[in-house]
């Protein structure tokens, strides 16, 4: 398949990229294992920044082009891709509605302070309820909306779907071009896989761009049969929409749920290690949720001696900072 062959969606020029691909001298040299690289999707933006702003240039435009003035998406209190949306629905000039999960303590703090600064309408419920009312909050919030004379446009967990599987069937295509740039051929991609999105896109991707690299998903919740079954369905709903060939049956898809610790959105020591060691040797800013997570398997990965094979890795950072800050009580100095 040649680049030029895909035929991609309209997208909406909302992250700075292409991202920088990074190689990690010192990391690498202290571990002995392959070279490690970093892509460096935690600066797509600065408040704007991580993986949901890649997904959301498809999604915001299917939005806009169906001429939706409101945008109702859901996630956890300290949601990255809520506040994406809340503040890429105020730069485009569009309300936002959030349905998160969770009962707020305290200042608002980290992505849900960003969410109440955009100017977003925040409803909290309490887990239990969100968990098993999810379609019906959406239902009514959708009622709610056109009720006003609105038309609101709905966004699942993560923009996790066939439109947004793009966002990284795009980073994908940039991968191939930092490859050549730097004249490497790395054997494997690691990212955090939270809803499934960045590695379905991913997946597709290397497959559709000739990638000779593996690509792993470290889950942050969930197992690795529930990826498999998830980004199996949004790639086959993907291409269902879209026709293009590829054979998704020929696709590895693969996701380690070995180091997810003991709940989404709870740190284990070891994830908390991995942020201090990539901080204090590299300069790079982790998060708790996600990508402190997946960085902690790839080095456990490496540890193991599993991968002593391969010359070089590649990690794609996600983004996630401002979940740091509401667990900085986390960390001892
Ligand atoms: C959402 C998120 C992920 C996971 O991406 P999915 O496409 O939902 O699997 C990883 N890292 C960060 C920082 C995120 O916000």
């Amino acid at each position: 398949m040649t680049i030029a062959s895909v035929a991609f969606p309209n997208a909406l020029s909302l992250a700075q990229t292409p991202t920088p691909l990074q190689a990690l001298d010192r990391l690498s040299a202290s571990l002995g294992g392959p070279r490690i690289w970093i892509k460096r999707d935690d600066l797509t933006g600065s408040h704007l920044s991580g993986n949901k702003i890649r997904k959301l240039e498809f999604v915001l435009a299917e939005a806009q082009q169906q001429g939706c003035d409101t945008l109702i998406t859901c996630g956890g209190l300290q949601s990255n891709h809520c506040r994406a949306t809340a503040l890429l629905g105020a730069q485009l000039g569009l309300k936002v509605q959030l349905i998160l999960r969770g009962t707020p303590e305290g200042q608002a703090d980290g992505n849900l302070f960003l969410d109440h600064l955009a100017g977003a309408n925040v409803a909290c419920y309490p887990t239990k309820e969100y968990v098993k009312n999810l379609d019906a909050l959406f239902a009514h919030w959708q009622t709610h909306y056109r009720e006003q004379g609105s038309k609101a446009f709905v966004i699942p967990t993560g923009a996790s779907d066939e439109i947004g599987v793009w966002g990284y069937i795009q980073c994908a295509r940039e991968l191939k071009a930092d490859f050549a740039q730097h004249q490497i051929d790395p054997e494997l991609i690691v990212c955090a896989t939270g809803s499934g999105g960045t590695q379905a896109g991913l997946t597709a991707g290397a497959s559709l761009f000739e990638l000779n690299a593996q690509v792993i998903g470290m889950a942050v919740c969930d197992n690795s049969d529930y990826f498999k079954h998830k980004v199996r369905e949004d790639l086959d709903a993907w291409q269902h929409r879209y026709q293009v060939e590829l054979d998704l049956d020929a696709l590895s898809i693969v996701t380690n749920d070995d180091y997810m610790g003991p709940a989404y959105g709870v740190a284990a020591p070891e994830h908390i290690d991995a942020i201090q060691l990539l901080a204090k040797l590299e300069g790079i800013v982790l998060d708790p949720v996600y990508t402190g997570k997946a960085f902690a398997g790839l080095l456990g990965e490496i540890k193991s001696g599993r991968w002593s094979s391969y010359s070089d890795v590649v990690f794609v950072h996600t983004g996630g900072i401002f979940g740091l800050f509401p667990q900085k009580g986390e960390f001892i100095f």
